[in-house]
């Protein structure tokens, strides 16, 4: 490992390099599986935004004028570097998140495949030369906006920003970047991953810190051309106004409460394989979260049977534990989030058929553990239904009619995503093209890949990640109109008719 992370207290990445903050002030990173300190880390404030946004103004014109081919071999060698360095980034990633190892060596193991994907595309993209009246040459550039800002959480720390930041260097933008207090050393760790392929000093930079600080001093900057924020739909709000005072482009991947619909003729085992994943992977904290299981009312008590019998056969344990398939939440905060929710499930009626509680054994008496928890007897109009709780809590709702799965899955404020559970193509296509979400997977639930468009319908967000929709969005249009008559440039000369504008 270099000697510069070694140490337990880490800088923040600015211009290349580690430097501490303008204040001095130090923050702890917890290990969610026994509150241990993991590290410290400096505090970003504004003043450290002014600086880290000045590096990135100084250093945008260099990047976006390096030629696309030259971008893809730095985003290449990215990706050759992080696949050499995955142990310690997946390593780091658990203990900061408390997310079992079997998840995370998987979705981290396929991030390099982000670098390669949107150098490809900023290699082969080509601008456009839509038709023209007269003799003329009519062009269009896709060009970089200049310094962006990303806002991360802490649940998939380095995937998200992972999605962010590939498209945004593709396309020749500088950025800043803000992760979670809670989860903000691999995006740190990146800094220097994208130094050894030989990206110039200040393009990348990290500046961890709060989000009513750091976070806020970043979206209302005048330097920075978009805000990408993902988080909670609260704070996109707060964060779309912000940035709309100075009219800075904003995208947002927000809240979910994505339903898994399932039709009679699936096998309740394969409902239950579905669930047990979609609901309870990164204990429940992910913005796609299977966290509302609407189930045919043929199947639905065989389905709760099994799905009772096998939440609690899961394994909670040491996330760096291969076997592990449930970790700690990644904060007391969270924790009592969940433990609100559970007993706002148990006052509005429903039926707490498994978990609700903390698990016992001196293993779980410090850190932020909690059972995968199902509730049955759910009507849509309850608040654990509609409101995301972010936490490993599963409300199976049962349905009699394709209509009423539809309505029951529409019926949130949230559009993210959802998964309709069908053996029957025509139902299959037909229920998911009127699924009011961003995303929607038939038979499958969670699948993710560079190439596939993802973000929200309604209260779930603006704007898309991934494929060339996010290359897109990190780009503005320039056009160009080329003159090629060598006839005397007269206005006058028109004959009264102006054809100027024809
Ligand atoms: P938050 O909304 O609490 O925070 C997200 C980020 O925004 C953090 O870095 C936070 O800083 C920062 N922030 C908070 N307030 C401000 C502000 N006023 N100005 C600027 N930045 C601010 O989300 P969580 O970190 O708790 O993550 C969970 C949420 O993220 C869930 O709602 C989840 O659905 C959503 N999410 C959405 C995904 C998607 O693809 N649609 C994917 C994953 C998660 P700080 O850490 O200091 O609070």
């Amino acid at each position: 490992m270099p000697a510069e992370h070694e140490q337990r207290t880490w800088g923040l990445w600015i211009d290349g390099g580690w430097r501490p903050a303008a204040s001095g002030r130090t923050f702890a990173v917890e290990n969610p599986k026994d509150a241990s300190v993991l590290a410290e880390v400096a505090e970003g404030g504004a003043t450290d935004i002014d600086a880290a946004v000045a590096a990135a103004q100084r250093a945008f014109d260099g990047w976006s004028e390096t030629p696309p081919e030259a971008r893809a071999r730095v985003m290449a060698k990215a990706a050759e570097i992080l696949r050499g360095r995955m142990d310690e980034f997946v390593r780091i990633e658990v203990d900061q998140t408390g997310r079992a190892r079997r998840e995370l060596a998987a979705q981290l193991g396929r991030l390099p495949e982000w670098y390669e994907y949107f150098g490809a595309l900023a290699r082969t993209h080509e601008d456009t030369v839509p038709p023209f009246n007269g003799p003329f040459l009519n062009y269009t550039r896709r060009v970089p906006l200049g310094v962006v800002g990303h806002v991360t959480p802490w649940n998939h720390p380095l995937l998200i920003l992972t999605k962010k930041v590939a498209p945004s260097l593709a396309a020749g933008n500088s950025m800043v970047v803000k992760p979670s207090e809670l989860a903000p050393l691999t995006p740190l760790l990146l800094g220097e991953v994208l130094r050894d392929a030989g990206l110039p000093d200040g393009v990348y930079n990290v500046v961890p810190g709060f989000g009513a600080d750091a976070g806020a001093a970043l979206t209302r900057h005048q330097g920075i051309r978009k805000i990408d924020l993902t988080g909670g739909t609260e704070t996109g709000k707060t964060v779309a106004s912000l940035a709309g005072r100075n009219l800075t482009r904003f995208a947002g991947e927000l809240g979910g409460k994505a339903a898994m619909v399932a039709f009679p003729g699936v096998a309740p085992q394969a409902v239950v394989n579905a669930a047990l994943f979609a609901s309870f992977v990164a204990t429940g904290q992910t913005c796609v979260q299977g966290s509302r299981l609407i189930v045919h009312r043929s199947i639905h008590d065989a389905v709760v049977e099994e799905l009772v019998t096998r939440t609690r056969t899961l394994r909670l344990g040491d996330p760096q534990d291969l076997r592990t398939q449930v970790g700690p939440l990644v904060s007391e905060r969270q924790r009592a989030i969940v433990e609100k929710y559970v007993r706002i499930g148990q006052e509005e009626g429903a039926t707490l058929a498994v978990g609700g509680r903390r698990p016992e054994g001196a293993a779980y008496e410090r850190g932020y553990w909690y059972l995968p928890t199902v509730f049955t007897g759910v009507r849509n109009d309850m608040r654990i239904a509609q409101e995301e709780i972010f936490g490993p809590v599963v409300c199976v709702m049962p349905f009699d009619d394709e209509e009423e799965a539809i309505a029951l899955a529409n019926g949130t404020e949230f559009g993210l995503a959802a998964s309709v559970w069908t053996e029957d193509v025509r139902q299959a296509h037909r229920v998911a093209h009127r699924m009011q979400a961003g995303i929607v997977w038939i038979n499958d639930h969670h699948r993710i890949d560079p190439a596939s468009p993802w973000g929200g319908f309604k209260m779930s967000g603006i704007g898309r990640e991934n494929g060339i929709a996010a290359y897109h969005e990190y780009t503005q249009i320039q056009n160009v109109i080329v003159n090629l008559s060598s006839a005397p440039f007269d206005w006058f000369a028109d004959d009264g008719a102006m054809k100027r504008y024809s």
